[in-house]
């Protein structure tokens, strides 16, 4: 089942095919406007769109595309983000380190091992913040049951943003700090995006939750870096 990017019904097809060849795109009985105008976009402007956070391009990517990468990205962005903790040791800045085991086959494995679980876990706990919220709010408004798989995939599609990180680790950035907090921002704008459009959740809700879960995340990591 698709989704109109304009009123948010809910349509059978995309498109319809006749016998002489021709292709239409479907109309939405509910608003009369073309199902999915992306259908026939370019990609480039997709991305345009899905970087400007409209919502009608979220729709799209969330509703209308088969997409089946979650697992694959969600390794991408364990890996990107392990690097990126990695980077930030305060041995890895030394130059002593720099100098002699400037390869990341020189970094001790257990120092991987640990910020790889580290992350991991901050993956765990952004997730079920956001799922306990989300399953709260909606069955408190509706008593709608929400399923866990699509807030999971709800999140890692509209968490793209973390490969930006990479890129500016990777091209030598010099404030590798202040472009992982502008990531983090984009990540947790896109994510409320990603919620207002997925479960009808306010902008201005969406975002509380996706703060809330991000604040909860680093003073739970924070304390057991602490700790540990
Ligand atoms: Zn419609």
């Amino acid at each position: 089942m698709y989704v109109c990017i304009w009123c948010g019904k809910t349509a059978s097809a995309l498109y319809r095919r006749f016998n002489n060849g021709i292709t239409k795109l479907s109309h939405c009985i509910t608003c009369g406007n073309i199902v999915d105008i992306y259908t026939e976009y370019d990609s480039v402007l997709l991305l345009l769109d899905i970087l400007l956070h409209k919502s009608r391009a979220f729709k799209h990517v969330l509703f209308n595309r088969n997409l089946n990468i979650q697992k694959r990205l969600f390794m991408l962005y364990l890996v990107c983000d392990t690097y990126i903790k990695l980077v930030q040791l305060p041995y890895s800045r030394s130059s002593s380190y720099k100098e002699n085991c400037y390869n990341w086959h020189a970094v001790l494995e257990r120092d991987f091992l640990w910020v790889f679980a580290l992350t991991l876990s901050e993956y765990f706990i952004h997730f079920s913040v956001i799922y306990i919220l989300v399953t709260f709010l909606c069955y408190y408004r509706c008593s709608i049951r929400i399923s866990l798989f699509k807030v999971i995939k709800m999140l890692l599609l509209s968490s793209y943003g973390k490969l930006f990180n990479m890129a500016a680790a990777v091209w030598g950035a010099n404030e590798l700090l202040l472009s992982i907090w502008l990531t983090n921002i984009f990540v947790i704008t896109s994510n409320a995006q990603a919620l207002n459009v997925t479960f009808e959740i306010s902008w201005r809700r969406s975002l509380i939750i996706v703060l809330t879960a991000f604040i909860v995340t680093k003073v739970i990591s924070g304390s057991v870096q602490i700790w540990c």
